[in-house]
């Protein structure tokens, strides 16, 4: 088991997981719970949530779909977005909600 990625915020951590298991990549998640105790506000990373790459084998493909999903989302903007939809925090460059794809800027750009 290796550790893939790590992320102060829950929400992106399992977003990650979510596309990984849809590719057929078996992970874990340690330190899931830490946001729930309110650990997250304490600036140190071995609490972040991180996802684990359970076999080995997988990992350069586990890496190269991240690196692939990072570029396309441009996931570390700092800005968070809340889906009006589900209450579900998105990363702020998400266009959709990743819980339930409820459009998270249309809002700001298009005529409803
Ligand atoms: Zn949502």
């Amino acid at each position: 088991m290796k550790e893939l990625y790590r992320h102060k915020d829950y929400s992106t951590v399992a977003y990650y997981k979510s596309i990984l298991e849809s590719e057929g990549i078996a992970t874990m998640l340690r330190n899931e719970h830490t946001t729930m105790a309110g650990l997250s506000d304490i600036p140190i990373p071995e609490f972040y949530p991180n996802i684990c790459v359970m076999n080995d084998e997988d990992y350069p493909r586990a890496w190269e779909i991240m690196r692939r999903t990072m570029h396309t989302n441009a996931i570390d903007s700092e800005v968070d977005i809340s889906c009006k939809s589900c209450g579900e925090v998105n990363p702020g460059n998400f266009d959709l909600c990743f819980s339930c794809g409820e459009d998270l800027v249309g809002r700001n750009h298009k005529i409803e």
